[in-house]
């Protein structure tokens, strides 16, 4: 099945209001793009970013969001139909950062996939075993059970999601796995969401971890890999634009 490549920039904590102006306009200046692009700058720039965007075929999303639904009591939380209304198109659930320093389990960041996807939200649902569970060869077993959570929680709708594959050791230290490392856990994944949707083909599989343009171009062309999520080359107009162009 052909499927139309996507390229998202994952800006993390970094920016303010003036890198958010001169990003975003370096960046109109510089599409449109042959595949899907989308950017996930720090949420309280959200609403900068949809005024600057709205007329542009650059899509938004946010990096984190709530389990709970509706409003309530929980301090700190934006919640699905915040973004929403904010314009987000995407929301990463499940990144490693967000799984190691703030203790994400599988089910909360199921349960995120889960809110998002009810609220009109397409979840990246990110994946990926930290070194020393590559090292204990057991790749294969984490990252199935990190998506077997969600495929858990959402059913057949999980043909409805994104899927980013980030090995941790390769998540802003230079490292990357190589082709053809990444495409064999992607082909992996791409089994397990058939056994689990008849839709599975038409999900992208991200691949994340230091990609840079130098690299995109033969990581992008794998069979099972659809494109990639982009941390720091995402913070630099040119970086980004070649990437999305790989
Ligand atoms: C990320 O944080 O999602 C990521 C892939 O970062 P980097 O590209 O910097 O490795």
């Amino acid at each position: 099945m052909q499927r139309k490549k996507l390229v998202v920039g994952n800006w993390k904590m970094n920016g303010s209001k003036a890198l958010v102006q001169s990003l975003v306009q370096e960046l109109l200046a510089l599409g449109p793009w042959p595949s899907d692009i989308a950017i996930c700058p720090p949420a309280i720039y959200l609403g900068q970013c949809e005024q600057m965007l709205a007329q542009s075929d650059l899509a938004w999303g946010a990096q984190d969001v709530s389990a709970r639904e509706g409003s309530g009591a929980f301090t700190g939380e934006l919640s699905a139909n915040m973004l929403k209304e904010f314009g987000c198109r995407y929301v990463i659930v499940g990144h490693s950062e967000r799984r190691s320093y703030h203790g994400e389990s599988d089910q909360l960041v199921a349960a995120k996939a889960l809110v998002a996807l009810a609220q009109g939200l397409v979840p990246i649902v990110c994946v990926g075993e930290t070194r020393a569970e590559r090292e204990a060869g057991q790749t294969q077993a984490v990252v199935e059970r990190q998506l077997g959570a969600v495929i858990d929680a959402l059913g057949q709708r999980i043909s409805e999601v994104v899927v980013a594959y980030e090995p941790v050791w390769a998540i802003g230290t230079g490292l990357t796995a190589s082709p053809e490392e990444a495409q064999a856990v992607h082909a992996k994944l791409r089994s397990q969401l058939q056994a689990a949707s008849v839709a599975a083909g038409q999900v992208r599989i991200l691949y994340g971890g230091s990609v840079k343009a130098e690299n995109a171009t033969e990581l992008f062309a794998q069979a099972d890999i659809d494109g990639g999520l982009i941390g720091g080359a995402a913070l630099k107009a040119k970086d980004f634009d070649a990437i999305c162009r790989a």
